[in-house]
């Protein structure tokens, strides 16, 4: 089945969201560790609210997959489960950023990761707010271990608790699964260590700027989504 491009894909999910009424303009971080359910919570909102949503982690694997000159220099960081260096990355989100795409807003996944990346990010574009999800090391590792992931349209399935209908294959474009090759459980150890010690100083950073808001994510993905829609909704980031 063909897919559609991200910008035609994009159109689509704005003119669903502006039927339903539900236009707006929002720019997030969600922060947290490996394995928290980021990426599925920043799915969900970005289908409904029309807005792109941006992990930095699927940008490099995709890149790598390509084999593309990106995708060599960080290959060895993403499968070792280390931190690309700062300049590679803001390199790219200030590109991503600056695309007509995120004009209205969008929720970047995995990104700050460190101080230097969240100043960066502070320099070129102001953030309505910065959600960290938190979950117990045992729930992450349990959650990744089941993961399967579609390299084509970057479905997220989970073998215990979101299957695909058919075993392997997305529900979504029909393509094989597959694992991810940082998902190996000592990989998401090293990953969750690295979270450990380096995330503190940018949760801080979030915190003194009044900016954080904490949601406990060791529960069903559509409570949390809903949590967040109704904090975003206190703070009028959603009208
Ligand atoms: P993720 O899917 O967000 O867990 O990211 C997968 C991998 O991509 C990480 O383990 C890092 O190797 C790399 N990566 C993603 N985002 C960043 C970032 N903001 N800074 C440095 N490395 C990153």
């Amino acid at each position: 089945m063909k897919t559609l491009s991200p910008i035609k894909r994009r159109k689509i999910l704005e003119s669903v969201a502006e039927i339903r009424g539900m236009v707006v303009d929002m720019r997030l971080v969600f922060i947290g560790p490996p394995g928290v359910g980021k990426g599925t919570y920043a799915k969900m909102i970005s289908t409904k609210y029309g807005i792109p949503h941006l992990s930095t982690g699927d940008i490099f694997r995709e890149e790598i997959s390509k084999g593309s000159e990106l995708g060599l220099k960080v290959k060895y960081y993403v499968e070792k489960g280390l931190l690309v260096p700062d300049d590679i990355v803001i390199g790219i989100v200030r590109k991503v950023l600056k695309s007509p795409e995120c004009e209205r807003g969008f929720i970047l996944d995995g990104f700050p990761r460190t101080i230097k990346q969240a100043e960066e990010l502070d320099k070129i574009t102001t953030l309505d707010a910065a959600l960290l999800f938190e979950a117990p090391l045992q729930t992450i590792i349990e959650r990744v271990s089941g993961r399967l992931v579609c390299p084509n349209c970057g479905a997220i399935y989970n073998i215990s608790w979101k299957p695909p209908k058919k075993p392997g294959v997305c529900d979504v474009c029909g393509s094989v699964l597959v694992k991810r090759k940082d998902d190996d459980p000592e990989v998401i150890r090293a990953r969750y260590e690295t979270y450990r010690q380096t995330f503190s100083p940018v949760i801080e950073y979030y915190r003194s700027k009044g900016m954080l808001i904490e949601v406990y994510s060791a529960r069903e993905a559509a409570e949390v989504v809903t949590e967040v829609e109704k904090i975003l909704r206190e703070r009028k980031i959603i009208k």
